[in-house]
């Protein structure tokens, strides 16, 4: 496993849960917010998966949870066999995940707990946020496998909203899809694009009215 940092603590990242954070080192998918653009290369990771559960059994009964985040966690071949020694220590199992590395995904369901799965757009419009063509067959192919577990596992669906490529009928047609496949919220999330040479930019969200036109159909929470 690939692992290019760990954060101690977190209280944001498993709902509910004190929880630390596994970020791993490679994504595949080159989406046009990323924040995490240094842990997109396939490069060896800085931290030996013997520290972390050396770390990890310093924190029996302090912490509740351990998400793997990343880059795309999908992505570590070991990821089944890194979180089932995860469980046994007894913690919790988070994953924040595009779903992209459907095979993978498959793989992990059975032990996974909670899952954080990014919808990036309509599926037919993936590559225009990913970079990557064929990208929201395969997440579309995970999101409704992850459904057919949905009894033994809680999970958030989000979409970052990059109103660039993502205009309200996209986010209605993604409203209609969550709503007709059951899910009973969605979380929109402000998209903020970070420069190293100028000030953020925080981009526009629905507005109020859209908002509303949206809650009609799901339930809906901003995080901005
Ligand atoms: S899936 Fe996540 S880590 Fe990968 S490019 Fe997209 S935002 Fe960045």
């Amino acid at each position: 496993m690939k692992i290019a940092a760990i954060q101690h603590f977190s209280m944001l990242d498993y709902p509910g849960k004190m929880s630390a954070i596994i970020f791993t080192q490679g994504c595949p998918l080159r989406c046009s917010y990323c924040h995490n653009a240094d842990l997109q290369p396939i490069s060896p990771g800085t931290i030996p998966f013997s520290d972390v559960i050396s770390f990890l059994k310093s924190r029996v009964g302090l912490l509740e949870g351990i998400v793997f985040c990343g880059g795309e966690p999908l992505f570590q071949s070991d990821l089944y066999e890194a979180m089932v020694q995860v469980k046994k220590l007894g913690f919790a199992v988070g994953l924040h995940t595009s779903g992209y590395i459907y095979e993978r995904f498959c793989e992990i369901l059975p032990v996974v707990d909670w899952v954080g799965f990014d919808i990036k757009t309509t599926f037919k419009n993936y590559e225009k946020i990913t970079g990557v063509s064929n990208s929201g067959n395969i997440a579309e192919k995970s999101f409704i496998k992850m459904l057919k577990h949905r009894n033994n596992l809680d999970f958030e669906i989000r979409t970052t909203v990059d109103s660039r490529y993502i205009n309200f009928d996209d986010l209605l047609e993604i409203a209609h899809f969550l709503k007709d496949n059951n899910v009973k919220e969605w979380v929109l999330q402000q998209c903020v694009l970070r420069y190293e040479d100028k000030d953020d930019v925080a981009l526009s969200l629905p507005n109020d009215a859209e908002l509303e036109k949206l809650k009609k159909v799901i339930n809906i929470k901003v995080r901005s």
